[in-house]
């Protein structure tokens, strides 16, 4: 995720009902996590999705539910009397597992349900639940669909798949995906993966797509709209395509036709690109970010069609997203606060973009965040033990300790260990953990392996610490003095950008 450029410079940026079916009396049905520190009710314990089938029905307006119908296949890893699947916005009409009906109730942001008989350990079990996915936010929350002028597109991050389909919503527990969108004639419908079917009946169509890598509930993508689908093709014939309102194709197609010498560019630096396809999805709405969903990053139509930002900061945000689909994506975080690894990536390659086709070097901007790390570290925690998100705040995690704050990490491991070394573990940490999750710890590992150095009380002070550490090599760089008592406590921005003034 990327803030917009607006909210980054303002920077001050600042529970819903499930429907309940009878369940006799036993034990009260609570709300279960997966652990994770930061969001401790996200995700579940006992069983590993293997896949999802998400279908939609689209009734024309974004005002009004979708009928969905979600179909979760998954592998049970402890003997289970109940299935908790998080599922926090709209009406369950049924669930059903393995073709027989079951009870189920909510507790928190959960679904609890409970089969006819209990589910032994490792077998498969089909749950399906009948329910509606409701684009208007009823309990104030953030996230999930994103109503747009002309349908619907959807934002996840971090915790919000719930708010549209019953899942296991935690990036742990990554799962295929097969997404149905059935919408009346005259819209275009697109998902994450590549397309295998459209079928047309009376006055609708349906839209299928597939993922062929697993994919993060945070990360999914269905885009409806009055859009038109740029097809063209990246390195090695890859599939591009865009979604963009069809009204706006001329307009936009001087950024989308960049995407692929911006492909070709990562993969200069580290290696594949990792999935099926790529795009941009270009939704006129005011998000307030950029997202990097799985094969059809998510961007505000308006950043490129506003004129205040120059042209090279646009396209280094352009770089932001698609590098995630490496770090982030492909390579997805075992837990929110491996956050670090996917933002502080994804500011480096943008800044390391910025640097190599603009002339804005990588150093002054390391320096800026140099300056302004110890505030954010403690604003927002250090880089890889984030602060919990402030409840009700849009910001949610993503702090300027994650973004700026993380590539310092990575800019001050490229001092200690050297460019060849750094370069070949941005290579190796792709590579060994693609189609996969993460830690921290692995990064860790993978760092001293690389390097041949220990480097445990580097990266504790560096990644843990409140405090800066010294920069190898710039004894002269100096943390800025605190805020000054009475000044607005409004975050420090680094990052660029000179918007109003450049072109
Ligand atoms: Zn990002």
């Amino acid at each position: 995720m990327l803030l917009t450029p607006r909210a980054r410079l303002k920077s001050a940026l600042l529970a819903s009902a499930v429907s309940v079916c009878l369940v006799a009396a036993s034990a009260p049905e609570v709300p279960l996590g997966v652990g994770d520190r930061l969001f401790p009710y996200l995700g579940n314990p006992g069983y590993d999705v293997a896949s999802y089938d998400l279908a939609f029905t689209y009734p024309g307006t974004n005002t009004k539910p979708l009928q969905a119908v979600t179909t979760i296949d998954a592998w049970t890893t402890t003997a289970l009397d109940r299935i908790n699947l998080d599922f926090a916005q709209g009406k369950v009409e049924s669930v059903e597992v393995d073709g027989a009906p079951a009870t189920f109730s909510s507790a928190g942001d959960d679904l609890v349900v409970t089969p006819e008989d209990s589910l032994a350990a490792g077998s498969w079990t089909r749950i399906t639940v009948r329910h509606t996915s409701d684009p208007v936010s009823t309990g104030g929350r953030d996230g999930g669909w994103v109503r747009t002028a002309d349908g619907l597109a959807m934002a996840n991050q971090a915790d919000a798949a719930h708010l549209v389909f019953p899942c296991n919503d935690h990036p742990s527990d990554k799962a295929m995906f097969t997404v149905r969108i059935t919408a009346p004639n005259g819209y275009t419908a697109v998902a994450g993966g590549l397309p295998t079917g459209v079928e047309r009946a009376g006055e609708a169509t349906t839209w299928t797509y597939r993922t062929q890598h697993p994919m993060a509930t945070e990360l999914a993508q269905v885009s409806i709209g009055r859009s038109t689908v740029v097809h063209r093709e990246g390195p090695h014939a890859l599939p591009v395509r865009d979604v963009v309102p069809t009204k706006d194709r001329e307009l936009l197609e001087p950024w989308l036709k960049k995407t692929p010498d911006q492909i070709a560019w990562m993969e200069g630096k580290v290696g594949p690109y990792p999935f099926e396809t790529y795009g941009l999805l270009m939704a006129e709405a005011s998000t307030g970010f950029e997202l990097e969903t799985q094969t059809l990053s998510l961007f505000e139509r308006d950043l490129f069609t506003e004129p205040g930002y120059p042209k090279w900061y646009i396209e280094s945000i352009m770089v932001h997203e698609l590098s995630h689909q490496w770090f982030g994506d492909s390579v997805s975080p075992r837990t929110w606060s491996d956050l670090w690894l996917n933002e502080g990536h994804a500011t480096w390659y943008e800044a390391l973009y910025a640097e190599e086709k603009a002339g804005r070097t990588l150093e002054a901007r390391m320096k800026a965040a140099y300056g302004a790390s110890d505030r954010w570290r403690s604003t927002g925690g250090p880089p890889a033990q984030p602060k919990a998100p402030n409840p009700g705040q849009k910001i949610s995690i993503f702090r300027p300790n994650v973004y700026d704050g993380a590539a310092l990490v990575l800019f001050a491991l490229r001092q200690e260990i050297g460019r060849t070394a750094f370069e070949h573990l941005e290579r190796a940490w792709v590579h060994n953990h693609r189609d996969s999750t993460a830690t921290t710890a692995d990064f860790e590992h993978l760092a001293q392996e690389i390097s041949g150095r220990d480097l445990a009380r580097f990266f504790k002070d560096w990644l843990y610490g409140e405090k800066t550490p010294p920069m190898p090599g710039h004894p002269d760089w100096k943390p800025a003095a605190p805020v000054a008592k009475g000044e607005p406590k409004a975050a420090p921005k680094v990052a660029p950008p000179a918007a109003r003034a450049a072109k």
